[in-house]
């Protein structure tokens, strides 16, 4: 995508990310040149592992963890699949009298809520959903009096980071001395956060992340399931048999290429870190304040852009007496926006997330999402703010 193409404009960057042009040509080389099955003991085979071996420990250096810790999946819903229904297979294979017990947050992505879902329907867990305040963040005190109230071992935590429909932080630091004192196996869902909000297993010893390639210029399809340690990897039991790839937790022969994107779109992340952040907050800032400027009644929800607990990039407005549908539709070959997130969206349901921050079914229908990417320019952020403005001035006054 170049950066200053205009239109169409994309604005949808926490459903995707364009695949960054350094990412694309080192995919066409691997797939060219680097296709022996990865597993084989020959020149092709070596020359694939070589590939899979680079991202493996380039994802391990940004996440701060050895490169043994790391398994590639299909993507972050994949990834929690594993986790949470990995963890409960093994703590009943260990004590079939006790049902382990999870707690979430109940604006968690549905790849993490749904399997807890199922996995409770099967009587293979029990769970708590954290409640949370009217800006998605989930409220520290209330959180430990609840704590303190469960008492069935083993205990998962499974809280995301950043979330994909209003932005909101939750605190990890603060939540993990509360899980470490219940002695809970700690996972954050942290597909959102990547190439934004520095995450490390060094400054944030929790036990196992999840995220997906395709949200920080990656290639879709691929993903990670990364551990602190190897003891943090055992209380997982495999989903899947055939064959010991990915410390057995993910057998099949793995894919070179999709493996070499993540790679690479992971170290472009960690090297271009500051800089991608700055540009980030800066353009999201100015699209932001061109919106409220012109269009003053429109919403913010989620926390604010100076409290520090709002994922850089993500704004997620409410625009009185317009329908969000209407406004993405009208602008759809000018400018990509969203109503909600993408996976919802296509299954047609309402949003838990915005439920869960107290919002009505009436005003959910005025929210539009946008995403903002360091790809992103300057003349199209200012380009796409009036675009928006003229058409939810024309909305209005039709
Ligand atoms: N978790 C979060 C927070 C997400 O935003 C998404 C993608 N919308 C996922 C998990 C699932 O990622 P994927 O579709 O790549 O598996």
């Amino acid at each position: 995508m170049s950066q200053e193409k205009l239109p169409p404009i994309y604005l949808d960057n926490n459903s995707t990310t364009a695949v960054h042009p350094k990412v694309t040509s080192y995919i066409t080389h691997i797939l060219s040149e680097c296709f022996g099955n990865p597993s084989s003991q020959h020149i092709f085979g070596w020359q694939a592992k070589e590939v899979i071996e680079i991202a493996r420990e380039e994802i391990a250096t940004l996440l701060g963890t050895s490169s043994s810790c790391i398994v590639f999946t299909s993507g972050a819903t994949e990834a929690n699949n594993i986790l949470l229904q990995g963890f409960a297979d093994k703590s009943l294979s260990i004590d079939s009298e006790n049902v382990p017990h999870f707690i979430a947050t109940q604006i968690e992505h549905s790849s993490v809520l749904q399997p807890i879902f199922n996995l409770e329907r099967k009587k293979k867990c029990t769970y708590t959903l954290l409640p949370n305040n009217e800006e998605g963040l989930i409220d520290l005190s209330k959180t430990r009096s609840i704590l303190d109230a469960i008492t069935q071992k083993p205990l998962l935590f499974s809280i995301q980071h950043g979330n994909n429909e209003i932005g909101s932080l939750q605190p990890l630091h603060d939540l993990l001395p509360l899980a470490t004192e219940k002695g809970a196996f700690f996972h954050s869902d942290i597909t959102q956060i990547i190439g934004k909000i520095p995450f490390s297993f060094k400054e944030t010893p929790i036990d196992a992340v999840s995220l997906s390639g395709h949200k920080f210029h990656g290639p879709k399809g691929i993903g990670v399931l990364a551990f602190r340690n190897d003891e943090s990897i055992k209380k997982i039991a495999p989903l899947y048999s055939g064959g010991a790839q990915e410390s057995g937790l993910r057998p099949g022969t793995i894919s070179t290429h999709l493996i070499g994107g993540i790679g690479e779109a992971s170290k472009m992340s960690r090297e271009q870190f500051d800089h991608n952040k700055a540009l980030i907050e800066d353009l999201t800032i100015s699209l932001y304040t061109s919106l409220k400027a012109l269009i003053p009644t429109i919403r913010l929800l989620g926390p604010s852009f100076e409290s520090g607990w709002r994922l850089p990039g993500n704004i997620n407005i409410l625009i009185p007496e317009i329908s969000g549908a209407k406004l993405c539709s009208e602008l759809s070959t000018t400018i990509a926006m969203s109503t909600s997130s993408a996976c919802l969206t296509q299954a047609g349901k309402f949003s838990h997330v915005l439920t869960a921050i107290g919002l009505s079914e009436q005003d959910a229908l005025s929210v539009v999402r946008m995403g903002i990417s360091h790809m992103n320019s300057l003349k199209e952020i200012e380009f796409a703010a009036s675009k928006i403005v003229e058409k939810i001035i024309k909305i209005r006054g039709t």
